[in-house]
């Protein structure tokens, strides 16, 4: 090849992740209606919407813990929507924490990170658990390796769910309403946490109902409703001046 005929970098590179037509229907509920997303690596971007919009339906569909009515996921490029696929691979690939810590109450918290890592992916010991406990330290938990889940703070159990979900080195994290179990004074903590792999330039896609959170770290915001992402855009644009009606009685609830 010539210098001349080699490719010049594409003008606007593959997002990471890029969602297309997500429909996912309970029953007679369309809960993901035609849904269109994209994140770009390095981006941080917040999901927002009322309870039911679909928030946490969409989160579970990009870690393929729902089969899509619909639509398809394309992940660095590559289909993971397609059936065929191998989801443990893809879940490596997106972390996912959730409200609830989901700590298993039997395994010390080393044990809780290395699980998936070594049962799963095969990681051999040894280096599982080094680099589980570099990932504890990086949560600020290194001295509770060891511990018990019910012996740490609610604070601590959701960052140890973090470094569970980070340890793969996924592409991507996803994270549903994190904070929303835990006591208004271990929030900090846990938003401190994401507030810092934010500037590290972890991917993520957030579902939060937080709204100061959301407007400091949010790449993008976008406003769910029914299924669709009603609204998107910087946070100073969402939070100031929404086009959307919906948007601004929802952003008026929340204040
Ligand atoms: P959000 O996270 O924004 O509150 P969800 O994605 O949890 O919204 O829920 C969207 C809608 O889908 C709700 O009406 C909810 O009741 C319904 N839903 C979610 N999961 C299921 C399920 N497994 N079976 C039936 N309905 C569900
Ligand atoms: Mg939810």
């Amino acid at each position: 090849m010539t210098a001349e005929n080699v490719p010049a970098e594409p003008r606007h590179p593959e997002p990471l992740l890029r969602a297309e037509g997500l429909r996912k229907v309970f029953g007679r509920r369309v809960v993901l209606d035609g849904l269109d997303l994209e994140v770009a690596e390095g981006e941080c971007v917040v999901l927002i919407g009322g309870s039911g919009s679909g928030k946490s339906t969409l989160l579970r569909c990009l870690n393929l813990l729902e089969e899509l009515d619909d639509g398809r996921i394309l992940l660095a490029g590559e289909d993971i929507s397609d059936p065929r696929i191998d989801a443990d691979r893809v879940r490596a690939r997106i972390g996912i924490v959730f409200q609830a810590f989901n700590l298993f109450p039997h395994l010390s918290v080393l044990d809780n990170v290395t699980l998936a890592p070594i049962r799963v992916h095969r990681v051999p010991p040894v280096k599982a658990r080094e680099e589980a406990r570099a990932m504890l330290q990086r949560v600020g938990l290194a001295e509770q390796a060891g511990q018990w889940p019910d012996q740490l703070s609610g604070g601590q159990q959701q960052r140890a769910a973090i470094a569970r979900a980070l340890v793969n080195r996924p592409m991507m994290i996803l994270l549903d309403e994190v904070t929303s179990a835990l006591d208004p004074e271990l929030v900090g903590e846990v938003l401190t946490l994401l507030r810092r792999l934010r500037d590290d330039g972890t991917t993520m896609v957030i579902a939060t109902h937080e709204m100061d959170f959301a407007r400091q770290v949010a790449d993008k915001v976008c406003f769910l409703h029914d299924g669709r992402i009603l609204e998107q855009g910087p946070p100073d644009m969402i939070f100031t001046e929404p086009r959307e009606q919906r948007t601004r009685e929802f952003l008026a609830r929340m204040i």
